[in-house]
């Protein structure tokens, strides 16, 4: 079976795991998509125009996603992901990938709504903030990276904000979206929500 799996939601929701998941579950290629806006603002950071890196983004600026995680990437992928040239420049990439032959899922914040308004199924991964601040601050303490908490909270809250506020394809639910909560969720249930809900949305 092929089809496209559009995943959206905020930092730390929880919607990485559940797009792995359901992608082996299914069979289906997976996207990161948040991985092109953190190369470009990486570029950035070393001093390229977001403009230039966005349009020439190779998959050589994918191959090492670790050195995409840190927290000064994240927010420079959330100021370079307001800039409308940067989010055009990656368009075609992402909808080429979206519809290769063998189906496909893809995480972001934009592709239900805007990237693959027509996919199959469509969630919306979300969970409160201080749950994904706990989440993400335990796994950056899991890779050695000494932060706070009160630290990721603030980072979240100020991604949360800058994502949802942006003129071009803000975050937002799309109007035919499944809404996941994983705040009380362990990850084998959100998971087992998320293939329930890819299931259901095919009439499986
Ligand atoms: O998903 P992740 O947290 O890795 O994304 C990093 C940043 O990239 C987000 O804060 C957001 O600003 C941007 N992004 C986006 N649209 C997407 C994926 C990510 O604007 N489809």
């Amino acid at each position: 079976m092929s089809f496209t799996v559009a995943i959206d939601g905020p930092a730390a929701s929880g919607k990485g795991t559940i797009s792995r998941a359901v992608a082996a579950h299914f069979g289906l290629a997976h996207l990161d998509t948040g991985l092109l806006y953190r190369a470009v603002g990486k570029r950035m950071l070393e001093g390229e125009a977001p403009e230039v890196a966005a349009s020439a983004l190779t998959s050589e600026d994918l191959k090492d996603p670790d050195a995409l995680r840190g927290a000064d990437v994240a927010q420079a992928a959330s100021k370079v992901a307001a800039i409308p040239e940067v989010r055009a420049a990656l368009v075609d990439f992402q909808r080429a990938f979206a519809s290769r032959a063998g189906g496909a899922v893809l995480d972001g914040r934009d592709i239900g709504t805007v990237i693959c308004p027509d996919a199959a199924a469509k969630l919306f991964v979300t969970a409160t903030a201080e749950v994904r601040a706990r989440r993400r601050h335990a796994e950056l303490r899991a890779r050695g990276v000494e932060t706070s908490y009160e630290a990721v909270l603030a980072d979240v809250h100020e991604r949360d904000e800058r994502d949802a506020g942006r003129s071009t394809a803000p975050m937002i639910v799309a109007p035919d979206a499944v809404l996941l909560d994983t705040s009380v969720l362990s990850i084998d249930e959100a998971v087992a929500a998320a293939i329930g809900a890819v299931r259901a949305r095919l009439g499986d």
